[in-house]
């Protein structure tokens, strides 16, 4: 007997337009609320749901909408969290215990396994295939793609099947991301695999750290959370600088190069005004100027906003001397509000083996630095905020620099706030 004395399952008839029942004998109960949300020009998570559950006749999905149906009557969530692991792990699931198993037990455990992704986010179909039967074959069928947190997030599964479906996926070669108090999955952007734009090999980094800091991301042991992200250039496509504490972003030291012939062509096909309403006049610092039917960019003005190179990808690109800066402290809400990161490291290269070492020694320092000054739940921006950037410097061992500054931007380029 369900919530409401619903039988499981029920003829009065699903209304939705996704799950192709018709209003027949359908395996979902009544659901009027949650059908409302099928209604919108969009694709509809409820419709999925639906649809999902009428083939694979999964009870826990019923359970699922059953108690959504319910919170949206009584306007209060009944999910709280516990711990599950799986062996020789700390971290990795979510777990979600219902508080109405008594009265909807199908959705009495809905836990969320994270799994990491690969260094770009790209897969090959059968990696895919396999990732979807395994799941299928022990939790309900639903995937994000990927999470807030760049995992891909494997949702809903109980506990007693937790074990023998992480060591069937870890048999195909994946393995679980973080959670809680250590280090986090990392995300990159596709960066040189497909991207002009690309001033290091980002995946590459990416891939380093993700091994050097294996043993954090499944055993957490910090004062709080640490986030990477890597994006090949200012674009900055995984949102580094607004939603990671280590932002490593690609950037160039010397001039944009500019290909004059390229600007030529881009005139002749678009004129002159378009130059100067599109581009010119969209410089945040005014670097750029006409000159002898060309454009001229003053390099000391420019703020690397990637304005004008995404305007114009065939006549502009970035400078030669190419490498990293890192950005430090940005994060969501949580305690003192949302903050982007702060250009801690201006500059360095990554172009070697030597490059990358000499980065996960750097990010070692920070760690260890922030392990001893950071207060507990403090994320490491806001115990830089808190003891000031100069003991920050001292206890990591660098000097200051005219470069480090606190606002590199009011607003990422291409990511709106949510
Ligand atoms: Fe390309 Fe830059 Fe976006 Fe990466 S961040 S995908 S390099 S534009
Ligand atoms: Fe101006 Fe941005 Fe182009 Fe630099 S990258 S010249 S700041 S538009």
């Amino acid at each position: 007997m369900q919530e409401g004395g619903r039988e499981a399952g029920s003829k009065a008839g699903c209304q939705c337009s996704g799950c192709g029942t018709n209003g027949e004998d359908t395996f979902l109960n009544p659901t009027p609320m949650l059908d409302e949300l099928e209604s919108g020009p969009w694709p509809s998570f409820v419709s999925g749901f639906k649809e999902l559950a009428e083939r694979t006749k999964k009870p826990m999905l019923r359970g699922v909408l059953d108690q959504l149906e319910y919170s949206y009557n009584t306007k209060m969530g009944y999910w709280k969290g516990g711990l599950v692991t799986v062996d020789g792990y700390g971290a990795g699931i979510i777990t979600r215990y219902s508080m109405i198993k008594d009265k909807i037990p199908e959705a009495a455990e809905f836990h969320t396994m994270r799994i990491q992704p690969a260094p770009g986010l790209h897969y090959t179909t059968e990696m895919l295939r396999e990732l979807c039967d395994i799941w299928e074959k022990y939790g309900s069928g639903i995937i994000t793609l990927h999470g807030q947190t760049g995992d891909i997030m494997l949702q809903g599964i109980e506990q007693d099947k937790v074990q023998e479906c992480f060591d069937e996926l870890n048999q195909r070669g994946w393995d679980l991301g973080g959670a809680g108090a250590g280090m986090r999955t990392g995300v990159s952007c596709i960066g040189p695999g497909r991207c002009e734009n690309a001033c290091y090999d980002n995946l590459k980094l990416h891939l380093n750290a993700l091994k050097h800091f294996s043993g954090q991301v499944h055993r957490p042991e910090w004062n709080y959370k640490l986030k990477f992200k890597f994006s090949g250039c200012p674009n900055d496509c995984t949102n580094a600088i607004m939603r990671s504490d280590l932002a490593v972003i690609g950037t160039w030291k010397d001039a944009i190069q500019v290909d004059q012939a390229e600007v030529k062509a881009w005139i002749d096909e678009k004129g002159v005004d378009a130059l100067v309403n599109e581009v010119i006049n969209n410089c945040p610092t005014k670097a750029i100027s006409l000159k002898d039917g060309g454009m001229e960019i003053e390099t000391r003005d420019c703020v690397r906003c990637m304005h004008c190179l995404n305007a114009m990808p065939k006549a502009l690109a970035p400078g030669k001397e190419r490498g990293i800066s890192l950005l430090m402290g940005g994060k969501n809400t949580l305690k003192v509000g949302v903050n982007m990161g702060s250009l801690i490291i201006p500059f360095m290269k990554m172009e070697s083996d030597e490059d990358i070492e000499e980065f996960l020694e750097l990010i070692e320092e920070i760690i260890d630095w922030w392990d001893d000054a950071g207060l507990d739940h403090e994320r490491i921006g806001e115990t830089i905020e808190r003891v000031g950037l100069k003991q920050f410097l001292e206890g990591i061992g660098r000097e200051p620099d005219i470069n480090m500054v606190s606002r590199p931007r009011d607003n990422p380029y291409f990511k709106a706030k949510y």
